[in-house]
């Protein structure tokens, strides 16, 4: 079966390799891909087209007669690829743009969460400018501001005074920092906690867990720095005990029920951002309606089934626990990046001592994977940085520790000038399960 998957970061590297393994699969375009997707792997290449060029996707498609669609970022499930493969009989793995609203809209998510008692953080959502500073000016809680519709991860403001967040509310509503996505804005509770993620294949009426991860958003150790993509990531997480992840299953199941009671099915991966409180307690920050990057690089690498065999049973409503089997390891990835990410940075650096990762022991053995996900080839044999985000280094092992141990291994045999990583990615875990 030939397959198709939209996208061009880290998480495509890593679901187009996974799907690469599968005997089913003879091969896997990515469009537009990175530099690793056009490379790293004998049954994948990349297709000049962009991920939200429908109709040269879908011309594409009928051509190759691809069996598989699988769509990797928010952008094209908003604008409608999974209704348009669909509607023209391609099986696709992701939800329609109606059910994809969960994470375009945080308005409508806010909304959906009330009507079905999913626990979230209290909150008003408005339209009007006036109307907003009403509720900021009274509301008894110290308050986060979001623009409603997608923003690239920046459209969440956490201020710290009423001035600041009645500030926000200015540039959101006024100033269209965020362009239309700021047409409505939440707000909302600030809660205390710790975040951690929890992602499920959802086929329509079931959910199957993967395995609980968290990512570090910051870009300089310690938490410091400005919000970024996501600088590292590692599963399992220690902090989703099993209560705490039944509680996360749970929620997730009354999400897929609920999108199935209001006539939006929920196909593909569901993402549940969770805000853990000390007592225990997930409580939805936010729902992404797809695979999370860099969480991919943990959890696929986890994985013991066939990929291409969950997206079809989750296409085909047939989704089990049993089809979804997990390794008994751990993961952990480094994100390299270019040095001034997430502001101006520079691109073009050759990277260097990718073949010395891979033919090192761990490389062979599959124990360390470099994902791409801001590079592009360069001359013959040259692989060039051409993003903020540019590789990500994941070690698989025994346990966290293990598993950082050979992903930071890795991380110094690459050489990239000037590059940025974080050195202390998967610390939280290391200290001890919380709260
Ligand atoms: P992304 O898709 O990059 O995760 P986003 O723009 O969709 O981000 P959210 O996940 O809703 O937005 O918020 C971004 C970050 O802001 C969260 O990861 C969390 O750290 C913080 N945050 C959001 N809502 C709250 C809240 N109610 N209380 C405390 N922190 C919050």
């Amino acid at each position: 079966m030939e397959v198709l998957v939209l996208g061009s970061g880290g998480r495509e590297h890593a679901i187009a390799l996974k799907l690469a393994e599968s005997n089913k699969v003879t091969h896997v375009y990515v469009a537009p891909g990175n530099g690793g997707t056009a490379k790293s792997h004998d049954k994948v290449s990349n297709l000049d087209f962009d991920a939200v060029d429908l109709p040269k996707l879908l011309a594409f498609a009928n051509e190759h007669k691809i069996e598989l669609v699988v769509v990797g970022p928010e952008a094209p499930l908003v604008v409608g690829a999974v209704d348009t493969f669909a509607a023209a009989g391609f099986p696709c793995f992701g939800p329609t743009a109606a059910a994809a609203r969960l994470e375009a809209s945080k308005a409508f998510s806010k909304d959906f969460m009330a009507r079905h008692g999913i626990p979230t953080a209290r909150y008003g959502n408005f339209t009007k400018y006036e109307e907003a500073v009403a509720f900021v000016e009274s509301a008894d809680f110290p308050v986060v501001i979001k623009a409603s519709g997608l923003a690239a991860g920046k459209g969440v403001l956490l201020p710290t005074t009423k001035a600041e967040a009645l500030a926000g509310l200015k540039e959101i509503m006024l100033e269209k920092a965020f362009g239309t996505a700021g047409d409505e804005v939440v707000v909302e509770q600030y809660l205390e906690g710790e975040e951690a993620s929890v992602l499920a294949f959802c086929d329509g009426k079931r959910v199957v867990l993967m395995p609980g991860a968290q990512d570090h958003k910051r870009a300089l150790d310690g938490d410091m720095g400005l919000n970024t993509g996501g600088m590292g990531a590692y599963a399992p997480a220690p902090i989703l005990t099993p209560a705490i992840r039944a509680k996360a299953q749970a929620i997730l199941q009354r999400t897929v029920d609920g999108m199935a009671a209001e006539g939006s099915p929920y196909q593909g991966v569901l993402y549940g951002g969770f805000m853990v409180s000390k007592e225990g307690e997930p409580v939805v920050l936010e729902y992404n309606c797809r695979f999370g990057d860099p969480e991919t690089q943990v959890l696929l690498p986890l994985l013991d089934s066939d990929l291409a065999e969950v997206f079809l049973a989750c296409i085909e409503g047939r989704l089990s626990p049993e089809i979804v089997r997990w390794k008994a390891l751990a993961a952990s990835t480094v994100v390299m990046a270019a040095k001034g990410y997430p502001e101006a940075y520079p691109k073009g650096m050759v990277i260097e001592g990718l073949a010395t990762v891979q033919a090192s022991e761990d490389g062979q053995a599959g124990r360390v994977t470099v994902y791409h996900a801001g590079t592009k080839t360069g001359a013959p044999g040259e692989v060039l940085a051409n993003g903020g985000r540019v590789l990500a280094v994941t070690g698989l092992g025994r346990d966290i520790a293990d598993s950082l141990a050979k992903a930071y291994a890795a991380v110094r045999l690459i050489r990239m000038d000037p590059c940025h990583y974080r050195t202390d990615i998967g610390q939280r875990a290391l200290r001890g399960p919380c709260p």
